[in-house]
């Protein structure tokens, strides 16, 4: 028997090329020239991130056979005794992701080869529209519109709506105000003003991010019913899913959640009692593609759909991670898109590139995408506390961002 080719190093490359702090994973292979990149990205938590990587699963990767993914995938899962979490998934995800794209180049097979071959040539995508007031969101519509895009997510102004104006208490401290139900209101009025002006072809969705109250929740999908959106999304927080009962008793309104689960147990009773339509969990913040493979395919049985999480904080990396689950999966339903700028490009040749609202990978073996090290480097990380995620109620209550 041939003897095996193992990891003989892992490295982290950090870099901060378009807003998003972005942790890359190298895993070095004992063959020279062979290696694989995965995506680790946990923008908000990024150094511990690293120091799970550094100082826990490297010295617990190195000299394992690069072929057994999914040993390795299981053992890195358990050995921790305590499981789970952003942190430890997305430490799993960037050696994950880069055994995956090793074995890709070891076959001469693109990722979506080695996970069963393509179920379609494109994955389409949703594209992010937006502004200040109905007409500035319906001009950022059209902007989409006429570079193909047909499916579009509408925001006014942002995840909560109207932030500045709102009567605070004395000495409030700061954070990324909003009125929740005022939020509801307004996003009604938008989505009616939008729908009006682009009539019944074009597919519209709408971001909750977990913003309503559960009860404002199910009264905002049900009046979003005569709407007909492509799907609302993340309506709920993770701890209140058990209220997707009651939207389901009150309309059709299709509905997508999952970026934040990281946990089986999260998410499998939403699926089991098709509580929603689309699946829509953050690839790297599961543990890789080995885990969402095991999503999809469960997913599959109860006839829902995937729409995996395609933020700016998710890396080029990762975004060829999900294209190629797309191009696969046979029950995939849309890829949210951020869309990169042409320096983006560069650092990371083989980004996937999107034409007339379909997002296709690079041909070649893997992943299909490498990164610019030298380019990475001029674009380093900074340390800065977020300010979008210190979400408050007008009186100053801290909410889910
Ligand atoms: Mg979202």
């Amino acid at each position: 028997m041939a003897k095996p080719i193992t990891i003989k190093d892992v490295k982290i490359i950090l870099t901060q090329p378009a807003g998003s702090r972005l942790v890359i994973v190298k895993v070095i292979t004992s063959e020279p020239g062979l290696y694989g990149l995965g995506c680790a990205t946990f923008t908000q938590r990024f150094h511990a991130v690293v120091a799970a990587i550094e100082r826990h699963l490297k010295p617990f990767a190195i000299g394992r056979d690069v072929s057994r993914i999914e040993e390795f995938w299981q053992m890195a899962h358990v050995h921790s005794y305590w499981l789970n979490g952003p942190v430890l998934n997305n430490a799993i995800s960037g050696i994950d992701q880069a055994l995956w794209d090793i074995k890709g180049k070891l076959a001469n097979m693109p990722v979506y080869d080695l996970l069963g071959g393509k179920c379609r040539e494109g994955a389409a995508v949703y594209r992010h529209a937006g502004g200040p007031t109905p007409e500035a969101v319906l001009e950022s519509v059209q902007k989409f519109i006429d570079q193909g895009v047909h499916h579009i997510r509408v925001q006014m102004g942002g995840y909560g709506g109207k932030a500045d104006s709102l009567p605070k208490p004395e000495g409030a401290p700061d954070g990324a105000y909003y009125n929740p139900r005022e939020y509801a209101r307004r996003q009604l009025k938008m989505i009616d003003y939008v729908r009006s002006h682009v009539g019944d072809d074009i597919e519209l969705l709408h971001d909750v991010h977990e913003r309503l109250q559960p009860i404002d929740a199910v009264r905002f999908a049900k009046d979003l019913e005569p709407y007909n959106l492509f799907f609302l999304e993340d309506l709920l927080a993770p701890e209140h899913i058990n209220w997707f009962r009651d939207v389901r008793n009150h309309c059709t309104t299709r509905l997508s959640m999952g970026e934040l689960f990281n946990s089986p147990l999260e998410w499998k009773a939403v699926v089991e009692e098709h509580l929603i339509d689309y699946i829509r969990m953050h690839v790297s913040q599961m543990g890789g593609i080995t885990p969402a493979r095991a999503v999809a395919l469960f997913a599959n049985i109860y006839g829902v759909h995937t729409a995996w999480h395609g933020p700016g904080d998710t890396s080029p990396i990762g975004h060829a991670a999900n294209v190629h689950l797309d191009l696969w999966a046979p029950n995939f339903g849309i890829q949210e898109w951020c869309g990169f700028p042409e320096h983006v490009y560069e650092m990371f040749p083989g980004l996937p590139e999107l034409r007339n609202g379909y997002l296709y990978p690079s041909d070649k073996p893997g992943l299909g995408i490498d990164i610019d090290e030298t380019l990475a480097a001029k674009y380093p990380v900074t340390d800065t506390i977020e300010k979008w995620t210190q979400t408050r109620w007008p009186d100053g209550t801290p909410w889910t961002p």
